[in-house]
């Protein structure tokens, strides 16, 4: 059993990415900068928002943080997209879900510029990621791809198991491990909550990548002898032996699971950085593009 060390690769793109950063401002363009809007304050976006901040500075990226209070009208932040789509010193924008329930995400995701849209949630980058054209992939499966891609995970012709078909996660992996790449040309079954037989499927997978957000949801009699096991899951659960209360909780029982496995990514540590990683990937790629595309 291999685990996957999400934050050794992450670093060694970001590194990498500093070094490209450097050569793209030696042609005279400017630093890439994000511009991130965060809604209210949900502990959880937060520490994901904060994180994002962190990893810009870290690759030398500019990088604005724009808090707006969790009553914000839809409309008001309607207005902020346009402002942040039509400002050219801004490459990629990004606003951070899940928002309030009086605004709609669609509409929001919708009115991003699509050449700015990092996060690859707006139609005209999912249509273009579907059918394998040049585009913005959406952070989390992106940053598994690149996992895989960075250990050499054979891929071809395997029985990948996607649990989770959300639009941030399941379905997008699910696309992209079964397109005609490498990594990837896996045959892929996605599954959901109306699953019938989620652990005979699970058996059956050579890589089951979990994305449910059920805490240790997949566990050892789920999993094939030499799977590969990505978990994508980040539950905060009541911990009182920690300071902070809570412990993050991926969707994989790690325990009884990795010694069945060739390959697994720990939680934290695994897919949280690449999510990251990738996240800066897209935003170089944004600046990249409208500089010398
Ligand atoms: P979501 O709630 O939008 O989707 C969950 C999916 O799981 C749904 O499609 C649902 O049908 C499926 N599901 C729920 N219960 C199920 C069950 N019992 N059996 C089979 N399928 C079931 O969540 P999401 O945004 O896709 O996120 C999934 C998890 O990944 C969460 O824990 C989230 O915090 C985490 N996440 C992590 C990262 C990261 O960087 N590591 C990024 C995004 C999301």
């Amino acid at each position: 059993m291999q685990i996957l060390n999400g934050k050794a690769t992450a670093q060694a793109i970001i590194d990498l990415l500093k070094i490209e950063v450097a050569q793209l401002m030696s042609r005279g363009a400017p630093v890439p900068h994000l511009a991130a809007i965060l809604v209210g304050t949900n502990g959880a976006s937060e520490t994901y928002v904060a994180s994002k901040v962190k990893a810009c500075n870290e690759v030398g990226f500019k990088s604005t943080l724009i808090r707006m209070e969790e009553d914000i009208s839809e409309l008001k932040l309607l207005e902020l997209v346009r402002e942040l789509n039509n400002d050219p010193d801004v490459d990629g924008i990004l606003v951070q879900l899940p928002l309030p329930a009086h605004i709609s995400s669609e509409e929001i995701i919708n009115t991003i510029d699509a050449g700015k849209d990092v996060d690859g949630f707006h139609p005209v980058n999912v249509g273009r990621m579907v059918q394998g054209q040049p585009t913005f992939v959406p952070a989390t499966p992106y940053g598994i791809m690149l996992m895989l891609e960075h250990y050499k995970i054979d891929t071809a012709s395997k029985h990948a198991v996607v649990i989770g078909r959300s639009n941030i996660v399941g379905r997008p992996m699910s696309i992209l491990l079964s397109a005609a790449t490498n990594p990837g040309n896996c045959t892929v079954t996605i599954c959901h909550s109306g699953t019938k037989n989620l652990k005979e499927i699970c058996q059956t997978a050579d890589i089951i990548v979990a994305a449910l957000g059920r805490p240790g949801f997949i566990k050892e009699d789920m999993v094939k002898e030499g799977a590969v096991v990505i978990d994508v899951g980040i539950t905060r659960v009541t911990d009182a032996t920690k300071k902070s209360g809570y412990r993050i909780s991926g969707d994989v029982d790690y325990a009884s699971v990795a010694h069945k496995t060739s390959y697994i990514t720990p939680v934290p540590g695994g897919v949280g950085p690449m999510t990251i990683a990738a996240l800066m990937k897209n935003t170089f790629k944004a600046c990249a593009m409208k500089h010398y595309d």
